[in-house]
């Protein structure tokens, strides 16, 4: 049994995926072909933003928003500590301070009092300066976007949404990006939406960010309005207007994105209805199932449980060949690396009680019921 089963995905769209590729192969047009325009005006399309931009990774995606806010030394950016260790990681890449916020004990996302109480922790202390909330969509289910998003607006704050697990998931029928002032993702192949490599996007409906942004993922090449600007002559490629990196989408994962986008909200919905089944059928014989915000739709990146003796449950699955996994059981605040970064008042206390408890179990699109009776079954006869 697989944990996520990226084959039966291949096999239902291996004829036009395969075509795809080879397309874009004999086409020659490896770097930024026809294939990644015509997937950034999908993406934006399917999330509601005005632009979607392609990089790299979803690390890079979120480093991008904060590089053309021009965050610096001095500058906090508050997050969560139960979340894959990039969420926090792009922040000290541009000397900023991140703050570690606690979560929600039943959805695993950021606790909005906890957020506004670091931040008026952090105003109070007078040492750093407040710039940017990144909101977490962890496990695939939306933030609690109406109240972050009014706590970050009071503070002057932007937000961005680190939808790289949510990519998808819906509040009130809204995207994360109708409260975010950016929306980020990541196509890594484990995602709910991830290509055969490495990959990510941005989402925004500030056109003018949208454009910075653009130019930092091409090593902060002059846009047509700079090129306006300053009635440059040569080749805007070599003509460079901020320092930038290099992060771009492959045209070949485009492709595959393409194909993989167009099952999406098929593969969202069988995600929901197995998730459904494990509810009525773990509730009982489990610490907790997972809880989604009201009005929330996920997409069940993971299927992630509670239970008081995770590592003999996780052992004993294994023995019955079902493989399980804990996301995440070193908190980033935790990890030496980031020992020094601040947390809000009172510390992480759910976040730590949390990394002990979860243990999440295979889930993905194609997991068929006979495969999740086993491990129904499986778990129903731990003692
Ligand atoms: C996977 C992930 C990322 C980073 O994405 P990469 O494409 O692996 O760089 C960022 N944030 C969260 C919450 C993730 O799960």
């Amino acid at each position: 049994m697989q944990f996520i089963d990226l084959q039966a995905q291949y096999t239902r769209i291996a004829e036009k995926v395969d075509a795809r590729i080879m397309s874009a192969v004999r086409s020659g047009r490896f770097i930024l072909g026809p294939e990644v325009q015509e997937l950034e005006t999908a993406l934006a399309r399917f999330s509601g933003s005005s632009r979607a931009l392609g990089c790299a990774n979803g690390t890079d995606a979120l480093v991008l928003p904060l590089m053309a806010w021009g965050l610096r030394p001095g500058d906090a950016v508050f997050c969560p500590s139960f979340t894959f260790t990039a969420t926090a990681e792009v922040v000290p890449w541009l000397g900023a301070t991140p703050v570690f916020v606690d979560i929600d004990p039943a959805t695993y996302n950021m606790d909005p009092a906890h957020l506004e109480a670091s931040i008026e922790m952090v105003k109070a202390k007078g040492e750093l300066n407040p710039r940017v909330v990144i909101a977490v969509d962890l496990f695939g289910q939306p933030a609690n976007y109406p109240q972050i998003a009014d706590i970050a607006k009071r503070h002057g704050l932007k937000l961005i949404a680190d939808s790289a697990q949510g990519f998808g998931c819906t509040l009130e029928g809204k995207h994360p990006s109708h409260w975010s002032d950016v929306t980020t993702t990541s196509f890594f192949p484990a995602k709910p939406l991830g290509c055969y490599g490495d990959g990510g996007a941005v989402l925004t409906d500030d056109a003018d960010l949208a454009e910075i942004m653009e130019s930092l993922a091409v090593h902060g090449k002059a846009m047509p309005r700079d090129i306006e600007k300053r009635a440059f002559e040569h080749d805007p490629k070599y003509f460079n207007v901020r320092i930038g990196m290099n992060s771009r989408l492959d045209t070949i994962q485009a492709a595959v994105l393409l194909e993989k986008l167009a099952i999406f909200p098929d593969e969202i919905a069988a995600r929901n209805r197995i998730a459904e089944r494990y509810n009525t059928h773990l509730e009982k014989h489990v610490d907790s199932v997972p809880q989604v915000i009201a009005g929330g739709v996920s997409v069940w990146a993971q299927y992630t449980i509670e239970h008081s003796r995770r590592d003999a449950l996780s052992a004993h699955l294994k023995s019955r060949g079902i493989p399980t996994a804990v996301y995440y059981p070193i908190p980033i605040h935790a990890q030496e690396p980031y020992a020094k970064y601040p947390s809000g008042p009172g510390g992480l206390p759910v976040t730590e009680n949390k990394a002990d408890r979860v243990i999440s179990l295979p889930m993905h699109p194609y997991l068929d019921e006979a495969a999740q009776d086993t491990i129904i079954t499986a778990i129903r006869e731990f003692q």
